[in-house]
């Protein structure tokens, strides 16, 4: 695409110094946000897009378009290594030969579950003891395998954990962590600026997984989630700049209504315990059916999410019985 055009299609946008590349995504949420920011001595990259030709040539225009080059850019940061974020990290390694900054906690997930060629062995005993068939099990790291052609080649991680300071054209970044979405996963806020980058926590257009099951060590991903979105509130917000779709500035508003939705579907998760069951039993009384193995791994995690925070309020109880966690209300 010539550098006019990225502008004048939408493709990349200019607010407040930061520019916003949208990036083509070939999965439901169809786009997602790359963030291309000047600082002291150079240009960094927060975020960028999957592996795919027509991504890395959107990429080569912004920069065209912006006025820099390859030679410009000095580092890549991630806010979490879900593919969409992550996808271009290793090529602009290649190319620009510099560090990729991943979440500590998001880089033992990627190290166990995503590097590995042993997803199926990693995850089997956890999906099994959450009710799934083993044939299920083979789908998700098939698909697993499938998504990770995403993210070729990979690059070689430098860890970092929140209070990490970012200095983005002489305005401070702090890294703020959000578990949930992923272990790991990072916001960057900037007290001066009022600026929120949230990643996948916040988004405009819907409301995003808050468990990243089986790819979890979080006890109770649901609660701690919940509590870190309730710590953002504080924040002076001028303009949150999400992972995906447009930017925008009720931060409070959306908050409460991600806290309100996860209220109530923890509640319709509660009343679906009628006899005990597994989890993926609830799941599967709770969500509408669908083929697609990931869905079915996002109903489940959502579920377990619940399961895991009614567990601590001790409204649930479960046993393992024969390989399986069976779930009653107490
Ligand atoms: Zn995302």
């Amino acid at each position: 695409m010539d550098s006019v055009k990225i502008w004048e299609k939408g493709w990349l946008k200019k607010q407040e110094d930061i520019y916003i590349l949208r990036m083509f995504m070939p999965f439901p949420l169809k786009e997602n946000n790359c963030f291309i920011i000047e600082v002291d001595d150079g240009w960094i990259v927060l975020d960028t897009g999957v592996n795919l030709e027509q991504n890395r040539d959107l990429f080569l225009s912004a920069l065209k378009a912006i006025g820099i080059t390859m030679r410009s850019i000095k580092a890549v940061y991630l806010t979490h290594y879900h593919h969409d974020h992550s996808g271009l990290a290793g090529w602009l390694q290649k190319m620009c030969d510099v560090p990729v900054f991943l979440p500590q906690d998001d880089l033992i997930t990627w190290q166990r579950f995503i590097e590995t060629d042993k997803y199926f062995d990693t995850s089997l005993k956890e999906c099994l003891m959450a009710g799934w068939p083993e044939e299920f099990v083979h789908e998700l790291s098939d698909n697993i395998k499938f998504i990770n052609t995403y993210i070729q080649p990979t690059p070689e991680y430098v860890a970092y954990s929140a209070g990490l300071s970012l200095n983005l054209h002489g305005q401070e970044y702090r890294a703020i962590a959000v578990p949930g979405h992923s272990d790991g996963h990072m916001v960057y806020f900037n007290p001066g600026s009022g600026i929120l980058f949230p990643g996948d926590n916040v988004v405009d257009h819907t409301i995003l997984h808050l468990t990243d099951w089986p790819h979890s060590y979080l006890e109770n991903p649901c609660d701690v989630h919940l509590d870190a979105l309730t710590g953002l509130r504080n924040l002076d917000i001028n303009l949150v700049i999400p992972g995906h779709g447009k930017t925008f500035t009720d931060l409070k508003g959306k908050i409460d209504l991600i806290t309100a939705h996860h209220e109530r579907r923890k509640r319709t998760v509660y009343e679906a315990i009628k006899t005990p069951s597994t989890a993926w039993e609830i799941a599967s009384d709770v969500f509408k059916p669908n083929q697609y193995i990931h869905i079915r791994r996002l109903v489940l995690a959502e579920t377990l999410g619940y399961l895991h925070s009614l567990l601590s309020e001790g409204q649930v109880e479960r046993e393992l019985s024969d390989g399986r966690y069976i779930y009653k209300r107490s």
